[in-house]
């Protein structure tokens, strides 16, 4: 690897984006929120009314995806074909549709690529679910972010525009896709052996930044 890859994986509302986004600040990189190229595909989806669960419907569909990040003021645009998608990939009809998506082998494989593909040319903070397990095997540093379930449904709440809050409807959407996301087959949502665990229930954005910036740093 060419290029220091810093893997950030957990499941959703662990604070992993906002994390993953200060800390590249801080190490002058850039970051990637991996879920954002999932709910690309979702959106897509969606969009063109794919018949997903289609495997031919499926690989000619993905064979057609043009996903791409650019980067603008520090921050992650999304654009699918030309277009910018930033703004639409954040519904929970989305969100669900591209944790099943992404349970299918050949979304995965499809995503592999771009992912890596941008490691190739850059330092850069990844953050996902299967980041430090499946696609950088060999990041300079791991780390695995969790914190308990109503801290972390509270945290989603707190950033949904007023007429998505749904607090029951956040929990339990949290919920499946937690159950989903980790039982799946493929690149399941788990901590790589070798990844640096922390509990972030208790503690601040910056407090999470600043321990995983002690541990690059005393490497
Ligand atoms: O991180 P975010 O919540 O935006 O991800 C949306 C969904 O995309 C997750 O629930 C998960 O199913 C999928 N995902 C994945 N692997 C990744 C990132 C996201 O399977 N590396």
């Amino acid at each position: 690897m060419k290029y220091r890859i810093i893997t950030i994986d957990g499941p959703a509302g662990a604070g992993k984006t906002t994390i993953a986004n200060l800390l590249a600040r801080q190490l002058g990189c850039v970051y990637v929120d991996t879920g954002a190229l999932y709910r690309g595909v979702a959106y897509e989806i969606k969009h063109r009314a794919i018949d997903w669960e289609n495997d031919e419907c499926l690989e000619a569909f993905l064979a057609d995806l043009d996903l791409n990040f650019l980067m603008e003021e520090g921050n992650l645009v999304l654009i699918s074909s030309g277009k910018d998608i930033t703004s639409c990939i954040r519904t929970p009809e989305i969100t669900m549709q591209a944790s099943a998506a992404s349970a299918r082998p050949q979304v995965r494989l499809a995503l592999l690529d771009i992912q890596r593909n941008i490691a190739q040319k850059q330092e850069a903070v990844f953050e996902g679910r299967d980041m430090g397990t499946v696609v950088f095997p060999e990041a300079a540093f791991k780390f695995f972010l969790f914190a308990d379930l109503s801290v972390r449904a509270k945290r989603r709440y707190e950033e949904m525009s007023e007429e998505q809050k749904d607090m029951q409807r956040v929990k339990q959407e949290m919920e499946k896709r937690d159950a989903d996301d980790s039982q799946r087959k493929e690149a399941p949502l788990m901590a790589a052996s070798d990844a640096i665990k922390i509990d972030s229930s208790s503690l601040t954005i910056q407090e999470v930044v600043d321990k995983i910036l002690k541990n690059i740093q005393k490497a």
